[in-house]
């Protein structure tokens, strides 16, 4: 990233900008898989790394490096990679910083495959895995091991929008010499900036706010260049890359993020408040709302609250699903991050590999209902609920 002291809106809308010879305004989207060079010297500098210029899409494409610089600005972080999707983003850092017989501490309230990624996967090849709850800190302490490499979380968490102290966890990170990874996908740095928390490197699923609109799948991982360095060379000889219209549909998503995330946010207050008060919910859990019981926390770290808000009925399955299904217009899907409002059912859809053990312990009850709160007019969603 280029040094720059331009503000967040500027940086969203103008930053990594690369313009090619026609002078287009609107960034330009290369299509092309390798890049031609004059004569047989200049390739053998490019492929020898003497030449920055681009070679081959798997690792440099200019419309990918466009989404890398913004997107790096946006966070304030020394490098981005971008990745075919958030899964590969995950997988791309595990691989590269890790070798079998590491261990590395995991937040119990993560993205469901990302579960998934660790017990099936990353155990396999050796790595040695440490679930514990979120907010917990002395847990965090307690599981740290010589060979602890890295702590992963993700803040507010899906759908209980539990919160950790960023500051504090990562200087239990350092304590244990190991790197705090933070996923960033339900804030985004419109609303958290981890990085100047004290975390040390960046996850996305750009397929969430940062597209904002339901599109595109990809993802990215940011930090400073010389953790980055051993990502890109797994990127570079594994192929988990994004395509390069993915990376033109997300730069114009980063464009509108900030003005997005806000009124989604102040959306999501508004529906919080009002479901607070209504007779046959007997919980909400929301970040920006007092009852939060992180509340101040999340003030700290957060500039607001997000956009993604869970809440219990009074009664149980029944109930929950008579409600979605009564809904005309809020969108039924376990997404995300989209302009359009989403309503789930997370104990049968995204929580329903978990045992009911596990669903009791991390507090996914049958009457809870998640909303992913979009760009409507906040009215047209409480009229849709009819509750
Ligand atoms: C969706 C999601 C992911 C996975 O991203 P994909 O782009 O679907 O692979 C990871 N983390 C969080 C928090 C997510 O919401």
């Amino acid at each position: 990233m280029k040094k720059n002291n331009k503000k967040f809106e500027t940086n969203a809308v103008r930053s990594g900008t690369e313009r090619s010879q026609f002078g287009e305004h609107s960034e330009g989207l290369f299509l092309t898989s390798s890049f031609v060079f004059k004569n047989a010297q200049e390739a053998a500098r490019r492929f020898s790394g003497d030449d920055p210029g681009y070679v081959y899409s798997r690792f440099t494409n200019p419309s990918v490096n466009m989404f890398e610089e913004r997107l790096a600005a946006l966070e304030g972080a020394e490098q981005c990679i971008a990745t075919s999707s958030g899964m590969s983003a995950i997988l791309a850092t595990f691989m590269a910083l890790c070798k079998p017989g590491d261990h590395v501490i995991v937040s119990k309230s993560i993205f469901g495959t990302s579960v998934q990624l660790f017990n099936n996967f990353l155990s396999k090849w050796g790595l040695d895995i440490t679930f514990v709850n979120l907010s917990d800190l002395a847990s965090w302490k307690n599981s740290i091991k010589k060979n602890t490499k890295l702590f992963f979380v993700e803040t507010p968490s899906n759908p209980l929008t539990e919160i950790v102290d960023i500051s504090k966890l990562a200087e239990l990170a350092k304590f244990a010499k190991a790197k705090l990874i933070v996923d960033n996908c339900f804030c985004t740095p419109a609303l958290q900036l981890p990085l100047k928390l004290g975390a040390d490197i960046i996850i996305h699923s750009a397929t969430k706010y940062l597209d904002g609109q339901g599109r595109c799948l990809g993802g990215a991982v940011l930090g400073k260049r010389n953790v980055m360095s051993e990502i890109f060379t797994f990127l570079r000889n594994t192929g988990v890359s994004l395509s390069p219209f993915n990376a033109w549909i997300f730069l114009k998503g980063l464009e509108t993020l900030k003005i997005r995330m806000e009124q989604q946010s102040s959306n999501a207050l508004a529906l919080a408040l009002y479901l607070e008060k209504n007779k046959n919910i007997s919980k909400v859990y929301y970040p920006g709302l007092k009852s939060h019981s992180q509340y101040s926390i999340a003030k700290k770290q957060q500039s607001l609250g997000g956009a993604v808000l869970s809440f219990s009925l009074k009664g149980g399955k029944k109930e929950a699903w008579s409600l979605i299904n009564k809904t005309r217009m809020l969108s039924i899907t376990a997404n995300l991050g989209d302009t359009k409002s989403t309503i789930t059912h997370p104990a049968t859809t995204t929580h329903s590999r978990l045992t009911q053990a596990e669903r009791d312990e991390s507090g996914i009850s049958d009457s809870l209902i998640r909303i992913a709160v979009g760009l409507e007019n906040v009215n047209d969603i409480i009229t849709d609920l009819k509750l």
